[in-house]
């Protein structure tokens, strides 16, 4: 990073899951990398940090499953959805290998970052990526700057890490905000609430919906989705707004009656943006810097170190290669990524539509509610262990239309 400092194989820009798993994957496979954060850990992150039971495997093959199960995560053994009418089904992650997890991530991204340091990446927090070295229309590096000035640095190979807003991707010209989707998110930590089982939530109506996560028997991450337009009432005094807001949801709101909340109330949005594509001459894109859809079935960070491994196996191969042609394959990770991504993709597009219309919404929930193996199956599509690809068959639509 200081002048004269040589090239190096990889830089990553963003230390979230995804730029952590991606660095400690090409470090075991050889490759000299550099991870630059803008933050300093730990660092919060906006999140419903329910975490889907595919996520263990991950982890393993990071080796930081040990450090992650230190941190005593919440198990997670599957999901509740309430429906707008109150209509309650539940679903369990049967055959799963292990359960899902909810765990803060200020915690778990700093177990990761950890991961990275420890398996010999050069971790430098506080350094921000501000743009793109690149000639011929080849990215060569990131400019950044830190507390004392402008940096640069050069990478056979930069990974836009660097989640939903990367600068990575928008400086390539592939990231901008979803032409319909405009939501966005208020999250807040509770301490008291009633009720918490070994199981997320999710709850429909109220204009839109809201997640709760269990951290412990009594610990509540709790985060609602909203149209954006509906952020105007917030008025700049968000707690006022949350704690207003949460009443649209009668069934948490009781449980909360008698819970505090632990520190002020944060939003996010607007939520969706869309990737044209995930690699460009010299880069490639990886977790929400790939494009982030819908909180909805809380897959984000499963994704993020499922992109990772794809994107590790290709840039592998490319940088192994002696020749600067080899880099020519990068795109290779688009097609990947699409094939192990659009069935997936295409159930959240479907749940989309049933969640914002309430009658529909209410119909699936009873299904669901007398079909305790459909809704098993539809919470496990969810948690990532069960191809989505079973729930767009002619034959799950009609149990689920007929049942
Ligand atoms: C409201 C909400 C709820 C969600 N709930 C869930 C859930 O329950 N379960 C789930 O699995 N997923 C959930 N997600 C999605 C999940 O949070 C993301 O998919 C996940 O964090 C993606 O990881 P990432 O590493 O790509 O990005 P991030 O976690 O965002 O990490 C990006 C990193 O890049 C750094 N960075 C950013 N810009 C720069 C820069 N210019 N220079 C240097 N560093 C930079 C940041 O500091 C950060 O550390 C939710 C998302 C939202 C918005």
């Amino acid at each position: 990073m200081v002048p004269g400092t040589g090239a190096r194989d990889v830089i990553v820009a963003g230390g979230g899951p995804a730029g952590s798993a991606m660095a400690v994957m090409l470090k075991q496979r050889g490759h000299d990398v550099l991870l630059l954060d803008e933050a300093r850990f730990p660092r919060d992150k906006i999140c419903g940090e329910s975490v889907s039971p595919e996520a263990w495997r991950l982890l393993a093959e990071l080796g930081a499953d040990g450090a992650v199960r230190a941190l005593s995560p919440h198990p997670l053994r599957g999901m509740a959805v309430t429906a707008p009418d109150g209509t309650c089904f539940r679903g369990d992650y049967r055959g799963a290998a292990h359960p899902g997890f909810a765990v803060r991530r200020e915690h778990l991204d700093r177990v990761l970052l950890e991961r990275a340091r420890e398996a010999g990446v050069e971790v430098r927090e506080g350094l921000r990526v501000t743009g793109l070295l690149q000639r011929a229309g080849v990215v060569e590096g990131v400019t950044a700057v830190n507390g004392s000035g402008p940096e640069a640095a050069r990478g056979r190979l930069v990974i836009g890490a660097d989640g939903r807003r990367s600068i990575v991707a928008r400086r390539l010209g592939l990231l901008r905000e979803h032409r319909r989707l405009r939501k966005f998110a208020v999250r807040g930590y509770w301490e008291g609430m009633q009720g918490l089982e070994e199981r997320g939530e999710m709850h429909g109506g109220g204009g839109g919906y809201c997640g709760v996560a269990p951290l412990s028997p009594t610990r509540a991450n709790v985060t609602f989705v909203l149209d954006r337009r509906e952020m105007s009432a917030a008025g700049g005094a968000l707690e006022g707004f949350y704690r207003r807001t949460l009443r649209r949801w009668p069934r948490i709101a009781e449980r909360l009656a008698r819970a505090s909340l632990l520190s002020p109330p944060r939003a996010i949005g607007p939520l969706a943006l869309e990737a044209s594509r995930v690699s460009a001459p010299g880069a490639l894109l990886v977790g929400d810097a790939a494009g982030f859809y819908d909180p909805f079935t809380g897959e984000g960070i499963t994704l993020a170190l499922r992109s990772a491994e794809l994107a590790t196996e290709v840039a592998d191969r490319c940088l192994r290669a002696a020749s600067a042609r080899a880099f020519r394959a990068l795109p290779d990770y688009d097609r990947m990524r699409h094939a192990a991504t659009r069935h997936k993709f295409r159930f959240n597009r479907l749940l989309q539509v049933v969640v914002g219309r309430p009658w529909l919404a209410n119909a699936a929930a009873r299904r669901l509610a007398r079909r305790p193996d459909l809704a098993d199956r539809m919470v496990s599509i969810a948690g990532d262990f069960v191809p989505a690809r079973t729930a767009l068959g002619p034959g799950f639509l009609l149990d689920m239309l007929w049942s």
